[in-house]
């Protein structure tokens, strides 16, 4: 299947931030020719599928590194409430009563949500039917990190079935649908793992070579406590215990100091930063101005939409680049192409993807079009477009998404999950409960 799209604004998001008019080829699920101009009589003659992209800008699929998308019905249930209560009062009774259906309809609802607002790849941390989860999202066509999410408050032999289902699915699932599937270990957070566990899904991660994802420094009073239970901050704890021998990305790092930060940019550990869930649970923010100073890789997550509460990767770039403004009293802290970078490349890099990256030949062909003849991103050039997509754009202006060459939405129609049935399977749960 030969793909070409031509006429296009093409927002390469390379080390010169290039923007030009032209056309991609795409062929085997890989960019083959990203070049400037039109293509040549023969080559469009070739072609199986043809887009005239005139007036669209056409740039990579943005990369969600952290959610729980089997908790999507919990949106708007027990908002403004702290975390601590608000997971034990909330989340998980809820989740204890979720059936299988339940999960499978509020998953599928959160990829609908993700496609229409132009996520290509996403990151799923979740405990419940992790093989299903698995089989939704070859079915939608979308790339995806699964990760079954295991707390280690629980008798040695519980531990030891979640790491077992961990490492299952793995074997079940990683490099499935053409490599569009790929398996982590994800032990929740320091605070519901005891050190004995986490040096068992170490041991499973260096076994298996599997990588680790797991929530770190979200809010003040668990990092406080953490520091009275082992005179250690959890970054330090964490890197003792040996995480961070295999690659490694923690969400949130909210109450980091620098010498944590430093441990982490050490590591080659990866920050998923979810800055929207982070203020609404009121947590803090994240300084990742700072972090990213010292190396560290930053990429950006929307967290569940039961903290969020939407899934929209272009709100959650622009509370990044605001807040960060804010919190440093100094607008010169985020710059739009440096915020888009974090969404797309920082993002495959922390999901450990290789080929999924910038718009270049030999990557995986992972984009999206954006229709910018609307009035809020109007008027354009392209010296300003990178400023639009952060600060101006809309989710509903992104018109056609790309995974690894396959067209899963067409002119906002999806292409192979069945959008009206998804919402109104959700909505039904909702009314009979
Ligand atoms: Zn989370």
């Amino acid at each position: 299947m030969k793909t070409v799209i031509h006429s296009v604004t093409i927002i390469t998001l390379n080390q010169n931030n290039d923007i030009f008019n032209g056309h991609v080829v795409v062929e085997d699920g890989k960019f083959k020719e990203v070049k400037k101009g039109a293509p040549d009589e023969k080559k469009l003659n070739q072609a199986d599928y043809k887009i005239n992209g005139q007036g669209k800008w056409l740039l990579p699929g943005f990369v969600n590194t952290h959610g729980h998308l089997g908790s999507s019905l919990l949106r708007g249930a027990g908002d403004d409430i702290p975390l601590m209560t608000w997971l034990k009062t909330v989340m998980w009774p809820n989740e204890q009563k979720f059936t299988q259906e339940d999960v499978k309809i509020a998953s599928s609802l959160a990829m609908v949500e993700m496609i229409k607002s132009g996520t290509t790849t996403f990151l799923d941390m979740y405990h419940l039917h992790m093989e299903q989860m698995a089989e939704l999202t070859i079915e939608s066509q979308m790339r995806g990190v699964l990760c079954r999410g295991m707390i280690g408050l629980c008798p040695e032999e519980e531990q030891r079935e979640k790491l077992n289902e961990s490492i299952f699915l793995h074997q079940s699932f990683h490099g499935e649908n053409d490599g569009k599937i790929s398996v982590a270990l994800a032990p929740h957070a320091p605070y519901t793992c005891p050190p004995s566990f986490l040096e068992k899904v170490v041991d499973a991660a260096v076994k298996h070579k599997m990588w680790i994802h797991t929530h770190v420094a979200e809010t003040a009073s668990e990092v406080k406590e953490h520091q009275e239970n082992y005179q250690m901050s959890q970054v330090k704890h964490l890197e003792n215990i040996g995480l961070f021998k295999v690659p490694c990305l923690i969400a949130h790092g909210v109450h980091l100091d620098e010498h944590d930060m430093n441990i982490l940019a050490e590591n080659n550990v990866s920050v998923s930063h979810n800055p929207m869930s982070n203020l609404k649970l009121g947590s803090g923010i994240a300084d990742i101005k700072k972090m990213i100073s010292l190396g560290i890789n930053v990429s950006i997550g929307t967290d569940s939409t039961a903290s969020n509460n939407n899934l929209s990767m272009v709100e959650e770039m622009r509370f990044a680049a605001l807040i960060q403004k804010g919190l440093h009293q100094d607008p010169t802290v985020t710059k739009s192409d440096e915020i888009l970078k974090m969404a797309t490349e920082n993002g495959s890099k922390s999901l450990q993807l290789k080929g999924v990256d910038i718009i270049k030949e030999g990557s995986y062909a992972d984009f999206i079009l954006i229709s910018p003849d609307i009035a809020h991103l109007t008027p354009w050039n392209n010296e300003r477009i990178h400023s639009h997509i952060v600060y101006s754009s809309e989710s509903h202006d992104i018109t056609d998404v790309f995974v690894q060459g396959k067209q899963i939405m067409k002119d906002r129609k999806l292409l192979y999950l069945d959008e009206e049935k998804i919402i109104f399977n959700a909505q039904n749960l909702l009314n009979h409960c």
